[in-house]
């Protein structure tokens, strides 16, 4: 794949200037040359095959030479709520549900979660999201949106869509169900601490069924990543077989 840079801007014209870190990776990580094409995009599903004009310090010019739409979503929206984990493993989750094609990651706020993200942090967690991006060829951002508390995430989306929450009892069904499900599916998991009863409680009480994904505990993001990798591999084989 021709190396891609993404650009904040929507791209309407004939040219476009790299900036900030995307300049910084063309410049002096790929050390590329007037000339050289690359492929830009802007988050609008378009990819843009440009060519690198005028070189600065910390800024490149580039022609665009065309405009292609290029498709790499899930044949349906899925969004991830999730107590985040601390340091490393956050910016590890969202760099994995970005590659596994999630649509919205949701940090959650539940009782006892420990992370809870500023602004800065979401700041650089959508950084995050760009670099994953740029790598796994999706031309569209998955979106973080702000933190929102446990009872308000599960009255969130269409009451219709399938919405499934993991959480390890005995009486939790595997996530089996997904292979006649189609449409948005909306997916959620606890804290290091666990979900309380009082919480699981309120999800089956707007209808989130809880599934299990079987009998060892896994971390935060093992869970996030798993019942994603689920959800999105059911997706996809649905829409091609
Ligand atoms: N001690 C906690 C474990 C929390 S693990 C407890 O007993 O609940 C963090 C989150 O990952 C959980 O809230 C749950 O959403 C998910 N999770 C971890 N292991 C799981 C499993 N085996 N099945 C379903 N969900 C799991």
């Amino acid at each position: 794949m021709t190396h891609r840079y993404f650009i904040e801007q929507p791209i309407d014209q004939d040219s476009a200037t790299l900036t900030g870190p995307e300049a910084h990776h063309l410049l002096h990580v790929m050390r590329a040359k007037p000339g050289d094409q690359v492929v830009l995009f802007d988050g609008s599903g378009d990819e843009f095959l440009s060519r690198v004009e005028k070189l600065r310090r910390s800024e490149a010019d580039v022609t665009i030479l065309g405009r292609q739409t290029v498709d790499r979503e899930l044949p349906s929206p899925l969004s991830l709520g999730a107590a985040l984990p601390k340091g490393d493993r956050q910016r590890w989750l969202v760099e994995k549900a970005v590659e596994l094609g999630v649509t919205r990651l949701i940090p959650v706020e539940t009782e006892r979660s420990v992370a809870q993200p500023n602004p800065k942090v979401v700041e650089r967690l959508r950084r995050a999201v760009i670099e994953a991006s740029k790598q796994c060829g999706r031309n569209r951002l998955m979106e973080i949106v702000s933190p929102q508390r446990w009872v308000d995430f599960l009255q969130t989306g269409d009451g219709a869509c399938v919405r499934l929450v993991a959480h390890p009892t005995p009486e939790a069904q595997p996530p089996n169900v997904l292979a006649s499900v189609s449409g948005p599916i909306m997916i959620a998991v606890g804290p290091e601490g666990g979900l309380t009863d009082d919480e699981v409680e309120q999800a089956t009480k707007h209808g989130w069924q809880t599934v299990t994904l079987g009998p060892r505990i896994l971390r935060i993001e093992t869970a996030a990543l798993a019942l994603a990798a689920l959800v999105a591999m059911n997706m996809e084989a649905q829409s091609t077989g």
